[in-house]
Formats: C-alpha cells, structure tokens, sequence
C-alpha cells in the first residue's frame, strides 16, 4: 500500500456520511488504539462529516435532509434520490 520511501502516514482524512450511522467522535476516540502497530500509527484523523442530500424527483430540486426525513422543501414530494450521505470513505492520505 505504501509507495518505497514513505515512513509514515501524518494524516488520514475520512468522509463520513450522516446515514452510516458511524460516529465520528466514537471513531477519533478508537483511532489511535486501531492503528497501533499499523503504518498509521501515530496519524491523526481528520473526519468530513457530510450531511444527508437527496434530490427531488418531481421538481428536480437538489435539497439538504434534516433528521433523515426526505420531503422535498419545495413540493413537499417525498419521492426522491439520496446523492449524499452513504459515504464511508478515505479522501486523502498526507504522508510525512
Ligand atoms: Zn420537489
């Protein structure tokens, strides 16, 4: 996974979406203890928690979800698309 001349990992950015049900002060909390003895112990993490978005499909209108309920602000259409917040991924990883 590491490239030849890379020691160590300084930082890992994470994108959490809010539908993973994944904490991400649970997850920081148990970080340092998961990666010890990994390449990436002694990283930091840096988590983007990113919100729910969904688009609507009756008006096309792409809207921010709150408290998981998908109704469309404009028509008031529960019929649409989540296109954020299923995310679980790294974005980038910062070598020292
Ligand atoms: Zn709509």
């Amino acid at each position: 996974m590491l490239s030849r001349g890379l020691t160590s990992i300084g930082k890992v950015g994470l994108r959490i979406g809010a539908l993973t049900n994944v904490d991400p002060e649970a997850l920081r909390f148990g970080y340092e203890t998961m990666v010890v003895d990994t390449p990436l112990a002694g990283s930091t993490l840096e988590i983007e928690s990113l919100p729910v978005k969904a688009i609507c499909r009756k008006c096309g209108l792409s809207f921010e979800a709150h408290d998981f309920i998908c109704v469309c602000p404009n028509c008031e259409s529960g019929d649409n698309d989540v296109t954020q917040g299923q995310e679980l991924e790294i974005s980038y990883l910062e070598a020292e």
